[in-house]
């Protein structure tokens, strides 16, 4: 990878002045051995670089060009004292370029310096250059104007382009960026359908996109460093949500949370560009609040923008909203999940989320500390107040490569009758990493994205009335009951309509259907691309019991520049419809119809008894409260004499396998 960066730029025409080489070595600065770094040398050779060459005083504007590596802090580059600006914070191999303005050099010996703001951060820096020109021509940059329109209105959209050059591993550097975009290198969003910026030669490939509604446009450019290039790309509206509002309801900043790497400013940009009609400000411990700078960009009528914070503390991470902008700073300082909550509700949030329960690692995570049992939905001995709304099954920034995990979580939590829903958010803190990657897609009238009801919105989140996306939009319905809504359940099969909606670049491969979190249903869906919607019905057999009632389709993983998923999956997931099927107009859940059925049987040996009569879920709930009744010297007995007559059932020997909690 550093190879390639470094041939290329070696590529100079003959005819080009000679550049005065300041460094021609790569150097490892910093302060740590490390084996990655062997290439170049595995100990550090200074923690900062002072470099004297022998140059001309300037009399127009010069570039000074840096190879550079694994950046991860601030590194600031200075010619004869005067800042020439920062490295750029990437792993990759890249060029930095810097312009030295008229009269920096001197005559005689000239003295550059890269040194870090703080000591603890290793790079490779070194290949140093001064090329005589100024960057424009140096470089030999062309202008670049990118338009994306909506193919059927022919206006322009706020989106997004990546930019990929052949025969570079490495995202592209972009110059001369116009005013209003949000840039990378390789990434540019815009809020008005515009981009303009100049790039190098070489020939590029261009992506247009616009988050998981739209279609991708994909274009080749061609630049020689002559001349200017202008192109036009069309995005299909492609996913249609008539009464669905696609809401981010976790998203950081820079600014306000002080890690990643977007300006507010720049948040708000990439929020429309990617098709958000509801964003939820969610820094750390912060009410930041899009609305000024949303207008300042000419973004007003793009989003509607909704104060929250992440209420961030050592036993959790909660997502709460809407605050007023002068709301007092919810507690953050304890780990009692019932005040907390109650505090975040005290001071103005309607909503509540806890956020990615099995971050940072599965065994580290709220969910382990808890101890929470992933069959039964039981907490170890303190267990927290579950006064939330819902959880994050999806989270695009702390994703788990077994994208089923947090779904059993939550079925498990569900059965132990949690009234909790599913999420799914983006949790972006860089400009690079999409908004609305996950995304929830809530009931309410989304006809004027700028003008959302948000007291309409937060009870819909309460509700249940809303689904989790990742990249697939799913909504389900029985009849005219929705999703949160309770069916009344007969003899009969229940009808489930499902809508699956996708773009043409995901490509979803099934649905299944859930009830209490045990598979019922499956369906096959074919990857023709046409067939961005579709809607099935499925036969429900009518559940024994009351029952969630939850659809979720499963696709395939991304590695699309403008959405690469980094797990092999996309999904979507419907909230539960509850059934009611022993007819007494509302929805029992597993436990508890479980304790009712224990407290009615009146010892193990008649629950036994019962067992055969009680589907999975509410059987295990049952079993769940045997053993914690039971004393803890009979509890082995309990469990053996249990396992012997429960006739088999798989799903029941897990839960009292020696180890069927920790699965
Ligand atoms: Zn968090
Ligand atoms: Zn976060």
């Amino acid at each position: 990878m550093f190879a390639t960066s470094l041939v290329l730029a070696a590529l100079v025409a003959p005819s080009d002045p000679p550049r005065i080489v300041i460094e021609p070595r790569l150097l490892h600065l910093g302060n740590d051995s490390n084996d990655r770094f062997a290439d170049v040398s595995r100990d550090p050779q200074g923690t900062r670089l002072e470099s004297a060459f022998e140059a001309t005083a300037n009399a127009g504007e010069q570039l000074l060009i840096v190879r550079q590596r694994d950046v991860d802090d601030v590194w600031l580059v200075a010619l004869n004292g005067t800042p020439l600006g920062e490295l750029t914070r990437r792993r990759e191999a890249v060029s930095r370029h810097l312009r030295v303005p008229q009269g920096v050099l001197r005559d005689g010996e000239n003295r550059l310096t890269i040194e870090p703001r703080r000591v603890g951060d290793d790079v490779i820096v070194g290949s140093i250059e001064l090329d005589p020109r100024p960057l424009f021509e140096a470089l030999r940059l062309e202008r670049v104007t990118v338009e994306v329109v909506d193919t059927r209105s022919g206006e322009r959209l706020p989106s997004r382009i990546d930019l990929l050059r052949r025969g570079d591993v490495a995202r592209p550097e972009l110059f001369e960026i116009a005013a209003g975009l949000a840039t990378r290198p390789g990434i540019a969003y815009t809020g008005n359908g515009t981009f303009a910026f100049a790039l190098e030669p070489g020939v590029y490939d261009v992506v247009a996109s616009r988050g998981m509604e739209w279609s991708e446009a994909r274009a080749e450019i061609v630049l020689d460093g002559q001349g200017q290039t202008s192109l036009d790309l069309t995005l299909r509206r492609e996913v249609e949500t008539p009464g669905f509002i696609a809401s981010d309801t976790h998203v950081h900043t820079l600014t306000y949370s002080g890690h990643g790497d977007s300006s507010v400013e720049e948040r708000v940009v990439t929020i429309a560009a990617q098709g958000i009609e509801l964003a939820v400000a969610t820094d750390h411990n912060h009410h930041t609040e899009y609305r000024e700078l949303q207008d300042a960009a000419g973004l007003g009528a793009s989003f509607t923008s909704v104060i929250g914070n992440e209420v961030t503390t050592d036993a959790g991470h909660f997502t709460a909203f809407p605050f007023a902008k002068d709301a007092a700073l919810p507690a953050f300082d304890h780990a009692d999940y019932g005040k907390l909550v109650a505090d975040m509700r005290g001071k103005g949030a309607e909503v509540v989320f806890l956020n990615h329960p099995r971050w940072p690692r599965i065994e580290s995570s709220p969910f382990a500390t808890f101890e929470l049992n992933r069959i039964s939905g039981e907490f170890g001995a303190s267990a927290p107040e579950i006064a939330f709304d819902g959880i994050e099954v999806i989270n695009a920034n702390t994703l788990l490569d077994d994208g089923e995990y947090l779904l059993r979580d939550w079925f498990a939590l569900l059965n132990a009758g949690h009234r909790i829903f599913a999420v799914a958010s983006s949790d972006t803190h860089t400009v690079g990493e999409p908004v609305g990657m996950g995304r929830t897609y809530v009931a309410g009238a989304d006809a004027d994205p700028a003008a959302i009801d948000v007291d309409a919105v937060c009870a819909a989140y309460r509700a249940g009335n809303f689904s989790a996306a990742f990249g697939i939009f799913v909504a389900t319905a029985v009849g005219d009951v929705g999703m949160g809504g309770t069916v009344a359940a007969g003899r009969d099969p229940l009808p489930l309509r499902v809508d699956v909606r996708r773009p043409s670049w995901v490509t979803p491969r099934r649905i299944v259907v859930y009830l209490n979190g045990v598979e019922v249903a499956q369906r096959r869906l074919d990857d023709s691309p046409g067939a961005n919607s579709r809607r099935e019905t499925i036969e429900i057999p009518p559940p024994r019991h009351d029952a969630t009632l939850v659809a979720v389709a499963f696709g395939d993983g991304l590695d699309v520049p403008h959405w690469p998923t980094r797990v092999p999956y996309t999904l979507g997931i419907a909230n539960p419809i509850f059934v009611d099927a022993d007819g007494d107009g509302e929805f029992t859940s597993p436990r508890a119809l479980a304790e009712r059925t224990v407290a009615a049987a009146n010892g193990a040996e008649a629950l036994l008894a019962g067992l055969a009569a009680l589907d999975d879920a509410t059987a295990i709930q049952a079993l769940a409260i045997l053993r914690r009744d039971a004393a803890e010297a009979t509890r082995t007995a309990l469990e053996a004499f249990v396992a012997a007559g429960c006739d088999g059932r798989e799903a029941l020997l897990l839960f009292l396998a020696p180890n069927g909690s920790a699965r």
